[in-house]
Order: C-alpha cells, then structure tokens, then sequence
C-alpha cells in the first residue's frame, strides 16, 4: 500500500517505532504490528514463523513502491508497516499520474516476482517442498504435520501471492490497484475527477467487502474494508485541498496576532495565557529563533512540575515557511510533524504565523465556493 498522507505521529500520540534505515529510508513498526505478535504468540508459536514472513515480505513490497519511486524522483521519507500492510510516506505533494502508475505496480510485482522465482527454484532443482493452497492452510491450521523448512518455504510463496493479488487487484484506493486506476484515471482526466471516480469505486467495493466480512465473521477482512474506505475518503479530501490551496497566497492566512510568551515563563502561567487567548500554541523567541510549545508539549510535563518548568526547557525549533511556499508544502510539512502553527518569514524577517486550523477553514470555505 502507498499512502501519501503522513503517517503516525500526528502529535497527540507516538504510535510508531523506527527499527532500521534501508537508503535513507525509516522503517517503522506500528504498534498494532507488536500487538499482533503478542496475540500470536499466545495463540500459537508456530504462527510467529508465519508472521516473520509476512513482515519481511511487506517491507520489500515497500522498498519496492520506495525504490521505484526514487527512481522517479519521488522522496520516501519513512515505511510504516501495519499488520494488514505497510504504508510508504513521502514528500511529494502531488506525483505525477505516469510515476504513480510506476510507484504503485512495483509493490505487487515483486511479490509475483518471488513466487515466480519460488516456483522455478521447486522446479528447476526438484525441492518438493512447496505445498498446494490447500495443503499449505492445512499445516497452518495445525491440521496436517509438516517439516518448518517446508512451512517457511511454502508460507513466503503464498504470502507473496496473497499480498500482491489483493494489493494489485481489488481496484479500491489506496490499495495498489486502486492506486494503478486512478493515475491511469489521471492520464485521461483532471487528478481531482479520478480521484473521485476512484473514490467511488473504492467505496462500492468496501461496502461488498465489509458485508462479506460481516457474514463470514471474517474479522481482519472487516478490519481492512474499513481502513480502505477511510483511506479512499481522505484521498479525495487530499486531491481536492492540493488542487484547491495550490495557487492560494500563504499570506492571506497568516496572522500577525498570535500567542508570544517569554521564554523563562512557566508552564502555568503559560496555560493561563493560553486560554485568555484561545490558543493551542505558544511561541518563545530563544536566541535569533523562534520556538514552538503545543498542548501535546505541555501535556507530557506532570501537572505538578508545572510551576517549576519553563517553556525555554520544553520548547521545540521549528523551520519556519517562507511566504512564498505553497499552502499544501506547508500543511503537509505541518502534518508530517505534528505541528499546530508554523511561523513565516518573508526577506528573512518573520512575516507572522499559520495555524494548521486557518488552513482547514480556508479549505471548508473553497470547497463551497468551488463545488
Ligand atoms: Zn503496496
């Protein structure tokens, strides 16, 4: 799966955790990945070797989509992988249909690549352990015993195969072929309006989906047909804000009143401050910079150390946009790191600050007017 929203930390929680960097690239473990391996590991060891191959296939599906893409000029910053997927964040704003087209294919054809090199290896040097579709749910299932090379060998060629059929051919964005459509889509229409076909699309099938999943008391299906759809929702939703922000000024949403303490100010009278002005954000000037202290900030001091904590300790640097950014560079580099508000400087002075929140309204009114 490819997803061009950041992922995780969206500064309210931490969900994800690095575990290495494959060419600049970070990838992530989600915390439902470990809660995952908890629950299979109290529910069968045997699933853990299973669940090992999984996860190794998911990150080179991944790095796949990832390598694709740097090839393409596309920059991945970090690969989150999720128990029903994995997800490749990047920085682009909006790619181009062809390289999409490219980005999204390379996932599910390394995993036919593999079981194309599975099944030859089998044949070409006569390994008879690669069992049937039958055979192979049979030993999962503890139903029938089988050596662990066998079940290994046998697990990565169907994982592989259950991976890149249903990422490639269920055409629900943003599952790969989902993806394949709409910049297919895209080569012939405006991004929005396939974006939106796509959507619709995408929406039909999850709704089949999760009916089946519903009357087959098929949970991870259920799981997955609900992820899908809300993930085809803020699809749209993100085509429509680049397509709508791109040519809207930075400068007509930033503002010129915003909270500014000192930075030895405590946290208290910080949030004192906060509520007379009804704001999530508080900035402190330390040194030649401007920083940035947030609720979420806040929220990790204890109450109790509060009077003693300033904000100079807890105060965060920003990179501060220019004003001639474009809006979306700019929500999205907000998304990415958690940040309510941003300051902005224009001819190296600062020009004032933009709120994440002024983004999203300007948003909701364009929509209206540009129905
Ligand atoms: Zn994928």
């Amino acid at each position: 799966m490819l997803n061009k929203a950041p992922v995780g930390n969206n500064g309210l929680m931490k969900s994800n955790f690095k575990i290495f960097n494959v060419m600049g690239i970070d990838i992530e473990l989600h915390i439902s990945f470990i809660l995952f391996v908890l629950l299979f590991l109290i529910l069968d060891v045997s699933f853990l070797v299973i669940l090992l191959v999984l996860f190794a296939s998911i990150t080179l599906h991944e790095l796949s989509h990832s390598i694709i893409g740097k090839l393409n000029g596309i920059n991945v910053k970090k690969i989150v992988l999720l128990p029903i997927g994995g997800m490749a964040a990047m920085d682009e704003v909006q790619i181009k249909p062809y390289s999409e087209f490219k980005m999204a294919i390379a996932g599910p054809l390394f995993n036919f690549l593999l079981c194309t090199l599975i099944a030859l290896a089998t044949q070409l040097f006569g390994l008879p352990f690669l069992l049937g579709w039958a055979d192979w749910n049979a030993a999962v299932g503890g139903a029938i015993t089988v050596p662990l090379a066998t079940t290994l060998w046998s697990s990565t060629f169907w994982l592989n195969w259950l991976l890149g059929t249903f990422n490639l051919f269920v055409p629900a964005i943003p599952l790969d072929g989902g993806r394949v459509f709409r910049s297919a889509l895209a080569m012939v229409t405006d991004y929005v309006n396939a974006t939106r076909i796509a959507t619709t699309v995408s929406t039909v099938i999850t709704f089949f989906l999760f009916i089946y999943a519903l009357f087959t008391y098929n949970i991870l299906l259920l799981v997955i047909s609900i992820f899908v759809y809300l993930g085809a929702v803020s699809e749209l939703e993100y085509a429509l804000s680049n397509k709508l922000l791109a040519h809207f000024p930075l400068k007509r949403i930033v503002r010129a009143n915003y909270l500014v303490l000192k930075p030895a100010t405590k946290l208290d009278k910080a949030i004192e401050e906060m509520i007379k002005s009804r704001s999530l954000v508080v900035f402190t000037t330390i040194g030649k910079h401007m920083e940035l202290v947030s609720l979420y900030d806040i929220r990790h001091v204890p109450k109790s150390k509060w009077k003693n904590t300033s904000l100079k300790e807890i105060a965060n640097r920003v990179r501060a946009a220019e004003v001639t950014d474009s809006v979306t560079a700019v929500m999205h580099s907000m998304m990415r790191n958690g940040l309510e508000a941003m300051p902005v400087i224009s001819e190296e002075e600062l020009a004032g600050v933009v709120f994440r929140d002024d983004i999203n309204r300007v948003f909701e009114i364009l929509k209206v007017s540009n129905p």
